[in-house]
C-alpha cells in the first residue's frame, strides 16, 4: 500500500477511535450484549434494536477499548444500522475474511471498514476489531431464540 494512503487510512481509524459514532445504549426492547477481550482489556456494551425479519433498526455500543477496538465498533455499528439481518450477516462474514483472511481482496461493500485490514498482520489484535462483530453476532442469535413467529388471527 503506498504510504499517502496508508496515512489515510490512519487518520480515518483515529477519527473514530476518538469520535466513536453511536456512542450510548438503547432501552426499548434492544438485544443487550457484552464483550470482552481480557487479552487487551476492551470491553464493550452492544445495543442492537430488530426490526421485522431481524433487520438492524438501531445499534449502539459503549464501552472502552484500545483504538482498534473502537474504530471497528463505531464503522461497524454505521455499517450495520438499516441492514437486513441477510446483509449484515454478510457484512460480518466480509469483515471476518478481510481481518484474517491471507490475501483476500477486500470485499468493497465494507467501505470505510476496508481500513482494518491492517489488522491482519498482527493476529493478537484481530482479537481487538472482532470485538463488536462478535457481540454483534451474539445479539443476533439471543434475538432469533426468543423472536417467535406470531401466528395469524
Ligand atoms: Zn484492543
Amino acid at each position: 500500500m503506498n504510504p499517502e494512503l496508508e496515512d489515510l487510512y490512519q487518520q480515518v481509524l483515529l477519527d473514530h477511535s476518538k469520535r466513536p459514532r453511536n456512542f450510548g445504549a438503547l432501552t426499548d426492547g434492544a438485544v443487550q450484549v457484552h464483550g470482552d477481550n481480557p487479552s487487551c482489556g476492551d470491553e464493550i456494551d452492544l445495543s442492537v434494536c430488530f426490526g421485522p425479519e431481524g433487520a438492524v433498526e438501531d445499534i449502539r455500543f459503549t464501552g472502552q477499548g484500545c483504538a482498534i477496538c473502537m474504530a471497528s465498533a463505531s464503522m461497524m455499528t454505521l455499517k450495520l444500522k438499516g441492514r437486513s439481518r441477510l446483509e449484515a450477516t454478510a457484512l460480518a462474514e466480509a469483515f471476518h475474511t478481510l481481518i484474517t483472511g491471507g490475501n483476500a481482496a477486500p470485499d468493497r461493500a465494507l467501505g470505510d471498514l476496508q481500513v482494518m485490514e491492517g489488522v491482519r498482520k498482527f493476529p493478537q489484535r484481530v482479537k481487538c476489531a472482532m470485538l463488536a462483530w462478535r457481540a454483534f453476532d451474539q445479539a443476533l442469535t439471543i434475538h432469533e431464540s426468543t423472536d417467535r413467529p406470531t401466528t395469524p388471527p
